[in-house]
């Protein structure tokens, strides 16, 4: 039975030279449950220890609906005053462009702002990715374009992507953009199946970015999974799992690296155990019988 290839250790964000490692970690529940910020150094410290130097934050991260907003980038922040050395080990990736209560705003003006803003609560002058976080329909991709030209001039983000944006949305943005887009952030697991079949990345390998893939569990439902689809795709990974050693979750995340799109699954636990595990899933391998058995229990339908 051959083999899929194993996912290398790091991939480049386009042709900027920076270099990233195939599995993220991210902090959308860095700044909740009263985390102080000596326990968020220790999160920080089990991703590096472990290979992983690719984080994700955003601004709204720690935003409850009412309050929030922006605390998980002024925790890590926190962190990086405390320990600026820590900056030189990660690359650093934040989101803008959704702007409570509007609920989105990319025009020029805001999103200007709101890299200031980000960079101001990190502590730090640049930050090596910035992404939009969702697509503003009002603001033209031209109008975004500008601002994130004129960051990446002004030396604040090293390089964009994008993050729940449609196919037409990007390739729009990208025509207006001098730079070149990096990264692509949509949903993808093995319960979110929606980008291996509808173009999403298939664009991503064809303008070169990495598809970097939010809630890799399905936001933890794949490691308790309940509703009958659930258990039919954990029966699917737990079959390799247990073959191979490994937990169920940690299958999860080896199952989307080895779409020959390169998909960086973000980690989201925010437990330094299950951070550091997270980087086995790189010696997972998996044969195209055992991925296309996940893909048919998430399907709920035979291929055609
Ligand atoms: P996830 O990996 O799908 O879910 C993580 C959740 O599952 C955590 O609450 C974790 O709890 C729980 N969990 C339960 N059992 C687990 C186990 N055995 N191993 C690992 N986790 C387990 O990811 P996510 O947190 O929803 O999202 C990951 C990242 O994607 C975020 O941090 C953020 O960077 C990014 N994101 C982006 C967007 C966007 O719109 N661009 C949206 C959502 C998320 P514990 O912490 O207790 O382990």
């Amino acid at each position: 039975m051959s083999l899929l290839p194993q996912p290398p250790a790091t991939r480049t964000l386009g042709t900027s030279g920076i270099e990233i490692s195939s599995i993220a970690w991210g902090m959308w529940r860095l700044a909740e449950d009263g985390r102080t910020v000596a326990e968020a150094a220790r999160l920080v410290h089990a991703a590096l220890d472990a290979g992983i130097t690719f984080l994700d934050t955003a601004d709204i991260y720690g935003f409850d609906g009412t309050h929030g907003f922006g605390d998980a980038e002024a925790m890590l922040g926190e962190v990086l005053a405390a320990e600026p050395a820590l900056r030189g080990r990660m690359v650093l990736a934040t989101k803008g462009g959704i702007r409570p209560p509007l609920p989105y705003d990319q025009s020029e003006a805001y999103l200007a702002e709101a890299i200031d803003a980000s960079l101001r609560r990190l502590k730090i002058d640049s930050v090596d990715l910035w992404q939009v976080h969702r697509p503003d329909i009002l603001s033209h991709p031209q109008e975004v374009a500008r601002a994130l030209d004129d960051a990446v001039a002004a030396g604040k983000i090293r390089t964009i992507g994008v993050s729940n944006f449609t196919i037409h949305q990007t390739a729009a943005l990208q025509q207006f953009l001098g730079n070149k887009l990096v990264t692509t952030q949509p949903e993808i697991s093995p319960l979110r199946i929606t980008c291996f079949e509808n173009g999403e990345l298939d664009q991503a390998m064809m303008l070169g970015l990495v598809p970097m893939a939010w809630s890799p569990l399905g936001g933890g439902r794949l490691a308790h999974p309940e509703a009958p689809r659930d258990k039919a795709v954990a029966e699917a990974l737990g079959k390799v799992a247990t073959e191979q050693g490994v937990s169920l979750t940690v299958a999860a995340y080896a199952w989307l690296m080895a779409h020959p799109a390169g998909i960086v699954p973000i980690i989201g636990s925010q437990q330094p155990e299950r951070i550091a595990e997270g980087a086995k899933a790189r010696d997972v391998r998996w044969s195209r019988e055992d991925w296309y058995a996940v893909l048919v229990a998430a399907r709920g339908e035979r291929l055609p």
